[in-house]
C-alpha cells in the first residue's frame, strides 16, 4: 500500500467571499484527497490527506488555479499525522474576529454569468442583477463585517428556494455568493421621472430606457457605485444638452462601448489597453481617439484622447446591447459635486438634467466613482484608483509598526488606513472644499476603520494648515500626529508603488503643495527616502498674482512670468485676450505681482505650464484642475524634437543649510522657457511647435537637475511623481532622457501620481518615522 500523508495548509489574502472554499473542495475531491476546508480569522484553513504526489499537485494548483477574485498573499503548509479520512468536507466558519479577512472590490460580470444572461433557457436570462462568487458587487454593498448577506444592502431580499439551494451547495458556482439573487427574489429595475413616478406607457424599463436614449434623451442610470448620466454618443444634440445641463463646459465625458471590437472603432487599443479594458476592475482607459470616430464633438472637445470603458454590470451589458451603439456614460452630478448614489438625492440633483431614471431597489452603500487609467510602456497607470480596485490593499513590505490613518490632500482626496503590511487606500473622495465631500471623507474613515478593524495610533496629514484633511487630523485625540510635506508624500508614494527603497532623487512636479518655508512648492527636486527628505533644487519662485485667482486664470501667471522673464515687453503682441482687450487690468496684475500684494511665491511647475498655455492663447478661466496644461499637451506636436533651455542657478542662497549641503538647493529658471516661447511666437513659429519645445524643455530641465544631484549625492535612481506627470508627452520625454543617462526611473502604476496618491505617501512616511523612534 502506498504511503499516505496529511498536510495542514493556511491561505492568507483575499480568500473569503470569492469562491475559495468550493474551489478547494473540487480541487481536493478531483485529486481523490480527503480532509477539510474552512474560513477563520486569518483566511482559509485546509487539511488534505492522500498520496504525496496528489498532495503536491494540490499545493501547486492551489496557487496556480485559484479563483479569479482571490488574492493570495501567503500559503504555508505543515505536515501532520494522517487521520484516516477519505472524504473531503467544508466545515463551519469560525466567525469570531472575522474582521481580519479582506473585503473584495466590485468585479465585472464574469463570462459564466454573461453566458446565462444571454441564454433564453436560463432562469436568469436578461436579469440585470445576475452575479456569482466570481463577480458582482462587493465593496459598494457591504455595510459592515463579517462579509455576509445580512451585512450587505442585499439584506432585505430573501433568497428564493432555488437561489438558497445554489447558495448552500459547495459544488455550485454561487456557493456563498452573498449577493446571489434571481428575478423571483432579487432587485428589480424601474424607469421613473424626476418626481420618482413610474413612466407609464413605456413598457419594460430597460427597453424603454434604450428607446429614450435612441430618441436623443438623457437617462440617469443607477450603477454600481453611483448614478451615471447616459446619452447616445453619436447624437450631437443629446451630448451637447448633457454638457449644458451638467454645467460641465470642457472636461471630457467617458464612453461605454459594448466590447473590445466596439472600442476599437473609436480609439487605438493596444495590448496593454485591451487587457486593462477587459480586466475585472474595468476602469475608464484614456486612449488615442481615431480620426473619424462616430462620436459627438461635445463628448471630448478639443481632446485627442477618449476615455473608454466596457460594461461591468449586467445592466450595462443589457443597456448597451439593446441600444446597439456606444453611450456617453458620465458621473451623475452637477459640475464638480460628488456623484449621486442615494436614490432620493439623485432624483433631486439630477432631476434638472435627466429625462428619465433607470433605477432599482438594491441600495448603494458606498459612493464609488469609476476608476481612470492610462497605459505607459506596457503597464497600467492609474489616474483615479476607485471602483474595481478599492478596497484591495497595497502591500507594503516594510510594514506599519503601528496602525496609521493618513488623511490625504485637499483635492482629489483619498485617505488611507494601514496596519501590518496592508495599506487600504480609500476610493476617490474628491475635492474636500465641498460639504458633501467632506462628509464622505469623515464617514468613509469610520467605515474603513470598522471594515478592516484598524484603530489608528498614528495620524499623518499634510503640512498645509488650511487643508480640511489637516484640520480633521488636528482635532483627533489620543493619537501621534505626523505632518508630512506634500512633495515628500508624492515621492514616498511612488517608492511604495514600486516597492522600492530610498534614498532616491525625487522629482515632484504638481500644481500646489505647502512647503516647509511657508511658500507654495510644486517644481521640486528632492533627495528623499521614506523617513525624510531634503530640498535638492526647485523652479525659481515667481509671484502668483491674486493667489487662488492665478490658478483659475492662467493669464495672471503669464503676466507674472512675462514681467519676470521679459521685463518691458509689450504684452499685446501675445495671444492673450486680456492683454489686448483690457491693458489696464493687465497692468494692475503686473504691478500686483511686482509689489507682492496678495501674490504668494510659488515654484509650481503647474503654474509654469499655465503661463505658457496662456501665452499660446488659452483664454479666460479654467473649468477643471490642470485644464490649461492638458490643452497645452493636446496642442503640442509630438514629432518636434527641439527643446527650450532653462538655466540652472547653483549659487548658494539663504536657504542653504551648510551642515547638510554646502551648495544648497539649485534654482531652475522656468522663465527662460517662457522667454524662448515668446521669441518663437513673435517670429511666427507655429503654436504646435512652441508647445512641443516647451514640453521638451521641461523634460530637459528634469534631466539636468537629476544629473546635478547625481554628481552631488551619488544617487542613480529617480522617482517621478506629482500631477504634472499625468502629461504623457512630458513623461515619455523625461523617462527616455533619464534612461539615456543611465538612471533607473520609477514611475507610478498602481497609485495615482496626482494627489490621489498622497495618502499612501503620508502613511509610509509616518511608518518609517515610527521605525526610527
Ligand atoms: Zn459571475
Ligand atoms: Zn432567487
Ligand atoms: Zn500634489
Amino acid at each position: 500500500m502506498s504511503r499516505i500523508i496529511r498536510t495542514a495548509i493556511r491561505v492568507e489574502g483575499i480568500v473569503q467571499g470569492v469562491g475559495f472554499r468550493p474551489f478547494v473542495y473540487s480541487l481536493a475531491t478531483g485529486l481523490g484527497l480527503g480532509g477539510l476546508v474552512g474560513n477563520d480569522v486569518d483566511g482559509v484553513f485546509v487539511e488534505v490527506e492522500g498520496p504525496p504526489a496528489a498532495v503536491r499537485e494540490f499545493l501547486r494548483s492551489l496557487e496556480a488555479s485559484a479563483p479569479p477574485l482571490a488574492r493570495i498573499e501567503r500559503i504555508t503548509a505543515t505536515d501532520m499525522p494522517p487521520a484516516g479520512t477519505a472524504a473531503f468536507r467544508i466545515v463551519a466558519s469560525d466567525q469570531a474576529g472575522a474582521r481580519r479577512t479582506l473585503v473584495a472590490a466590485d468585479t465585472a460580470t464574469c463570462a459564466d454569468c454573461l453566458r446565462e444572461l444571454s441564454d433564453p433557457a436560463d432562469r436568469r436570462f436578461g436579469y440585470p442583477f445576475i452575479n456569482c462568487t466570481n463577480c458582482g458587487p462587493r465593496f459598494t454593498i457591504v455595510t459592515d463585517v463579517p462579509y455576509d448577506r445580512p451585512l450587505t444592502t442585499m439584506a432585505g431580499f430573501t433568497m428564493c428556494e432555488r437561489c438558497a439551494a445554489e447558495y448552500h451547495d459547495p459544488a455550485d458556482r454561487r456557493f456563498h455568493a452573498q449577493p446571489v439573487c434571481c428575478p423571483a427574489c432579487g432587485p428589480a429595475l424601474t424607469l421613473v421621472d424626476a418626481s420618482g413616478k413610474a413612466i407609464p406607457a413605456r413598457g419594460e424599463p430597460l427597453a424603454a430606457a434604450a428607446g429614450l436614449l435612441r430618441e436623443g434623451r438623457i437617462v440617469a442610470v443607477k450603477g454600481l457605485g453611483g448614478y451615471h448620466l447616459a446619452a447616445d454618443v453619436s447624437c450631437e444634440r443629446a451630448v451637447a444638452a448633457l454638457r449644458a445641463r451638467k454645467h460641465r463646459e470642457d472636461k471630457p465625458f467617458a464612453v461605454l462601448a459594448a466590447d473590445l471590437a466596439a472600442a476599437r472603432r473609436l480609439a487605438e487599443v493596444d495590448d496593454t489597453a485591451a487587457s486593462l479594458l477587459t480586466s475585472q476592475a474595468r476602469p475608464i482607459v484614456l486612449l488615442p481617439r481615431l480620426p473619424g470616430a462616430d462620436v459627438a464633438e461635445a463628448t471630448a472637445p478639443g481632446n485627442r484622447h477618449l476615455g473608454i470603458m466596457l460594461p461591468y454590470t449586467p445592466l450595462h451589458h443589457l443597456l448597451v446591447g439593446a441600444l446597439a451603439r456606444p453611450l456617453v456614460l458620465t458621473s451623475g452630478n452637477v459640475s464638480d459635486e460628488p456623484i449621486a448614489y442615494d436614490d432620493a438625492d439623485a432624483l433631486t440633483r439630477l432631476g434638472p438634467i435627466a429625462d428619465a431614471f433607470l433605477s432599482h431597489d438594491r441600495a448603494i452603500h458606498i459612493r464609488t466613482d469609476d476608476s481612470v487609467a492610462r497605459t505607459f510602456r506596457g503597464r497600467p497607470m492609474l489616474i483615479r484608483r476607485s471602483r474595481g480596485y478599492v478596497p484591495e490593499p497595497v502591500v507594503v513590505h516594510a510594514g506599519f509598526p503601528r496602525p496609521v490613518l493618513a488623511c490625504g490632500a485637499e483635492l482629489k482626496n483619498t485617505f488611507c488606513l494601514a496596519k501590518e503590511h496592508h495599506a487600504f487606500i480609500s476610493q476617490h473622495v474628491g475635492d474636500l472644499e465641498n460639504a458633501q465631500t467632506l462628509r464622505s471623507f469623515t464617514e468613509g474613515i469610520e467605515h474603513f476603520r470598522r471594515l478592516f478593524d484598524i484603530e489608528p495610533q498614528v495620524v499623518a496629514f499634510d503640512m498645509h494648515p488650511e487643508y480640511l484633511s489637516t484640520k480633521y487630523a488636528l482635532e483627533l485625540d489620543d493619537v501621534d500626529l505626523r505632518d508630512v510635506q506634500h512633495h515628500h508624500a508624492h515621492i514616498a508614494s511612488c517608492l511604495a508603488d514600486n516597492g522600492a527603497d530610498g534614498p532616491v532623487i525625487g522629482v515632484a512636479f504638481d500644481g500646489t503643495g505647502y512647503g516647509t518655508d511657508g511658500t507654495i512648492w510644486g517644481g521640486e527636486f528632492l533627495i528623499a527616502d521614506y523617513a525624510d527628505f531634503q530640498r535638492g533644487g526647485h523652479l525659481a519662485p515667481v509671484p502668483m498674482p491674486g493667489g487662488q485667482a492665478a490658478i483659475r486664470q492662467p493669464w495672471r501667471m503669464a503676466a507674472a512670468y512675462l514681467d519676470h522673464a521679459c521685463p518691458g515687453m509689450p504684452p499685446d503682441q501675445l495671444g492673450i485676450d486680456v492683454a489686448r482687450r483690457d491693458p489696464a487690468r493687465w497692468a494692475a496684475i503686473v504691478s500686483m505681482a511686482r509689489q507682492g500684494v496678495n501674490s504668494p511665491l510659488t515654484s509650481s511647475a503647474g503654474r509654469l505650464f499655465d503661463s505658457v498655455a496662456a501665452i499660446l492663447g488659452f483664454g479666460g478661466t479654467v473649468n477643471y484642475e490642470g485644464q490649461a496644461a492638458i490643452e497645452l499637451e493636446q496642442l503640442a506636436d509630438p514629432g518636434e524634437r527641439g527643446a527650450y533651455h532653462a538655466a540652472i542657478d547653483t549659487a548658494a542662497d539663504s536657504e542653504a543649510d551648510p551642515a547638510i549641503d554646502p551648495a544648497g538647493p539649485f534654482r531652475v529658471h522656468g522663465g527662460d522657457l517662457v522667454r524662448a516661447a515668446i521669441a518663437d511666437l513673435l517670429t511666427g513659429t507655429p503654436r504646435e511647435i512652441i508647445a512641443a519645445r516647451f514640453h521638451n524643455g521641461i523634460a530637459a530641465l528634469v534631466e539636468a537637475g537629476c544629473l546635478l544631484l547625481r554628481d552631488r549625492h551619488g544617487l542613480n535612481t529617480v522617482a517621478l511623481s506629482g500631477g504634472v506627470f499625468q502629461n504623457m508627452l512630458l513623461l515619455r520625454q523625461a523617462v527616455s532622457r533619464l534612461e539615456a543617462r543611465g538612471f533607473r526611473v520609477l514611475v507610478h502604476s498602481r497609485v495615482p501620481c496626482n494627489d490621489g496618491g498622497i495618502s499612501l505617501g503620508q502613511a509610509v512616511v509616518a511608518a518609517a518615522r515610527d521605525r526610527l523612534d
